[in-house]
């Protein structure tokens, strides 16, 4: 299809891999992930105290006005807006990247900048438009200058992507790098152990798949390619539930 190689060739994959289809993905990597997750509905518990049952009955609104006045970690001093993520409350695809950059700080949306540009061209080799699918972060406010997420940040924020996830209840999540593959898998593996297979988050059932975030295939383009098929391995992966 011409639109699906504009996009692979934006996502910079030659369009000799437009013949890497799920047929190619080796199924004897996919694996379960139970042994390595934690429920992420403990923590909710643990970080919330007493109002774990208010988040735990929020819909997506109400839950976006919480985190919109969140002062749980630190992070709130330093941030312009909460972050706390788009698209679409019904998606099969769910998105979750790590925390917002300045960009996203600046205007309160996930993946706005040049990583969000390239995310939206992996969508759109997909067939996917953005607005179809739901994106957000494992954190709702940026660090700042951009420093990794601490785990305290981490714990605290937990629980409402948790909530997220449970109202949107998509048919796939992609983790897209290191740092949300391992909060969202409660692992300190490599990404390159976790891409390529996959996983379920928390006590939700939900298949997950792990691959590189987009703004560190701007730094290593030559990685692309491995992530295009992630992107193939959750898609078929997808269609096994879809038609199961
Ligand atoms: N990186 C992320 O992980 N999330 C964003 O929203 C933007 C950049």
């Amino acid at each position: 299809m011409e639109k699906q190689k504009e996009y692979l060739d934006a996502m910079g994959i030659e369009v000799w891999r437009l013949r890497h289809t799920e047929a190619d993905v080796d199924e004897s990597e996919v694996t379960d992930s139970t042994a390595l997750e934690t429920t992420v509905k403990g923590d909710v518990a643990k970080s919330n105290g007493g109002t774990n049952t208010r988040i735990s009955d929020m819909d997506l609104p109400s839950l976006e006005q919480q985190v919109s006045s969140c002062q749980k970690c630190s992070l709130h001093q330093s941030r312009t807006q909460t972050v706390f993520g788009v698209g679409n409350p019904d998606a099969n695809w769910m998105f979750v990247g790590e925390a917002p950059g300045a960009e996203e700080d600046r205007q309160g949306l996930p993946f706005v900048g040049r990583a969000g540009q390239l995310l939206t061209a992996m969508l759109s080799a997909l067939d996917l438009e953005r607005d179809t699918v739901y994106i957000a972060n494992v954190l709702k406010c940026r660090p700042p200058g951009n420093r990794d997420p601490d785990g305290e940040e981490v714990m605290r924020c937990e629980p409402y992507l948790y909530r997220q996830v449970e109202l949107v209840n998509p048919k796939i999540i992609i983790a897209m790098g290191r740092f949300g593959a391992q909060s969202l898998l409660k692992t300190h593996e490599s990404i390159g152990k976790l891409r390529g297979k996959k996983f379920s988050y928390s006590d939700t059932g939900i298949p997950l798949i792990v691959t590189y975030h987009p703004a560190y295939l701007l730094r290593s383009p030559g990685e692309k390619r491995k992530s295009w098929s992630d992107l193939l391995l959750a898609r078929s992966v997808l269609s096994e539930t879809t038609n199961g």
